[in-house]
């Protein structure tokens, strides 16, 4: 058994973009970090990989966050905090929605000419679909006006709400509502509401009703304020971007580094141990791995937190929120001329309003060359889809049994893309196919699940839990931490941890950020 020398003064469990925002900030302030990421490269589910001259995102490609203005822009933020910048590239539409009854809506860049798309699909609903996007926006502003980068910090907060004290108590209002709640005040017709789900799901993977509206105003407005922007040479750029920059700092990341226990004294974590049996000491242990994995929640056998240790709370947390499903994802490399410049990047197809939640329900797909050839070899395009799909479908298959299924998963993906590509299959170059045995393993999430999703309708936000534990100096940043799934949402998590931690370490700038 081998113990390292190094001081470092927080060691971060995991390279998503989660923990490298904690990890980046830290270091900002004039911390010494140590990144542990069990994988071969950073960025978790917002990472990039390279096969045969293409580079494929490996989930998150349509990205917010990215905008120059306000305070809700935090990937852009959290580079420029360590002197980085990722070149962008503005998508002029969000996403494109292939929906039942042969109804094609688009959601432009701009606010006005989406608003009125939408209204004349649904000419009687023209009022009801202004004021609930305009209340989104209202979120928005008030989200967007504070630099609201802590919560759980008093004396912030205090200097956050002199600041901005009108938007602090016009978002808290917010806080324990849910956007199909609002939906519902200013819409009748049950196709919009519909629609509205769908909007909600293609991110929160919850249909409105179950989706906080803090998290709705952010998106139903950031994506026409700051827009919908794709860095230059792929998803995976950001966190290259961010681990360059800790490094530039004189912080470390390690690559292949399992942990395998959080080591406690006292009660206290103290440090961590790896696959390989070394044993790494600090005052902080941040995870950037799932509640279910750090803890052992759910049907894990262990956590990194050795059973006798888990607080209660955690269990409590896991009785509150469920593991949303997984994904059959596919990565393909495709001819050039099936897809035609002036297709849209995202699109989502729904059959059946009655199977948005099922198994292979909604189909996503994505094709981010349109918007950076140089992702692909000269004359090929990128496709990513995905559909939801459950752990469950996937264990205690054969192998053969396991192969045949993802062939299935397959053909069924194909032939709904094709719909919208026509003569798909006979123009494909490369091919990959994750299932969620792939996701649980590549990305180390507990049944491979995109993220914690309520077991029954909550109060908005308001149960979903900070960046401290129970455990002293254990910390948790990532998507099942304050405020949830995204890689916005997850780089908000990472300043607010690497708040938490700065006032601990007396490392804090007593400033408002600008
Ligand atoms: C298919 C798909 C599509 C998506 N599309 C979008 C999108 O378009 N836009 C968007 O904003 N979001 C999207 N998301 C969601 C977004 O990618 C995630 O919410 C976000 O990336 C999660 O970040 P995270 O920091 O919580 O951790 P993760 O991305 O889960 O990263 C955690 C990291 O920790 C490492 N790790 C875990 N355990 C250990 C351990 N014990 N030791 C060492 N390392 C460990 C893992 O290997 C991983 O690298 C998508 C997700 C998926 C799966």
């Amino acid at each position: 058994m081998k113990a390292n020398k190094e001081n470092f003064d927080a060691i971060i469990i995991g390279s998503g973009i989660g923990g490298l925002v904690t990890a980046s900030q830290l270091a900002a302030k004039g911390a010494r970090v140590l990144v542990l990421e069990k994988y071969i490269i950073p960025g978790g589910s917002g990472g990039s990989f390279k096969r045969k001259g293409y580079t494929f995102d490996v989930g998150a490609s349509m990205i917010f966050g990215f905008g120059e203005k306000g305070y809700t822009n935090l990937l852009t933020r959290a580079l420029k905090d360590v002197n980085e910048k990722c070149e962008t590239i503005p998508d002029p539409v969000q996403l494109e929605y292939h929906l039942p009854n042969d109804k094609t809506i688009a959601v432009d860049r701009e606010y006005k000419k989406f608003i009125s798309k939408l209204s004349e699909h649904f000419p009687e609903e023209k009022e009801g679909i202004s004021k609930f996007y305009g209340t989104c926006k209202k979120v928005f502003n008030c989200l967007d006006s504070m630099p609201l980068l802590s919560i759980e910090d008093p004396a912030y907060l205090f200097k956050v709400f002199f600041k901005a004290p009108l938007s602090c108590l016009g978002l808290a209002r917010w806080l324990p509502i849910n956007a199909g709640d609002v939906a519902r005040r200013f819409i009748k017709d049950a196709e919009l509401l519909n629609f509205i789900d769908i909007e909600c799901f293609c991110w929160s993977v919850m249909p409105a009703l179950k989706t906080p509206m803090i998290n709705a105003g952010m998106v139903f407005t950031d994506r026409h304020a700051g827009g919908i922007n794709y860095p230059k040479g792929g998803v995976g750029k950001i966190a290259e971007k961010l681990v360059s920059g800790i490094e530039k700092l004189g912080s470390k990341i390690r690559f292949r580094a399992n942990v395998t226990e959080i080591l406690l004294k006292n009660k206290k974590a103290v440090g961590v141990k790896l696959s390989n049996g070394e044993e790494i000491y600090s005052d902080i242990i941040v995870s950037n791995s799932t509640r279910w994995d750090t803890f052992g929640l759910g049907n894990n056998d262990k956590g990194l937190i050795a059973r006798d240790y888990v607080p209660k709370n955690e269990y409590k947390w896991s009785e509150t929120y469920k593991p949303s499903p997984s994904f059959v994802s596919i990565h393909l490399g495709v001819d050039g001329g099936l897809i035609d410049k002036s297709f849209n990047c995202h699109h989502i197809i729904v059959d059946d309003w009655e199977e948005l939640e099922d198994e292979k329900g909604v189909i996503f797909i994505s094709i981010p060359t349109l918007l950076d050839a140089s992702l692909a070899p000269e004359g090929k395009h990128i496709i990513h889809a995905f559909t939801p799909s459950s752990i469950c479908e996937w264990d205690n298959l054969s192998r053969q049994e396991y192969l045949l299924k993802k062939e299935n998963y397959y053909s069924f993906l194909i032939k709904k893309i094709s719909k919208l590509i026509p003569n798909l299959d006979k123009n494909i170059d490369h091919k990959e196919i994750g299932t969620p045995r792939t996701h649980r393993k590549f990305l180390g999430r507990y049944e491979g699940s995109y993220g914690p999703i309520p077991n029954k309708k909550l109060l908005g936000l308001l149960p979903m839990p900070f960046n401290t534990t129970k455990i002293k100096n254990l910390y948790c940043v990532g998507d099942s931490c304050f405020p949830g799934q995204g890689l916005n949402a997850v780089a908000f998590s990472g300043y607010a941890c690497a708040h938490k931690i700065g006032s601990k370490l007396n490392i804090n700038n007593s400033k408002l950020p600008e």
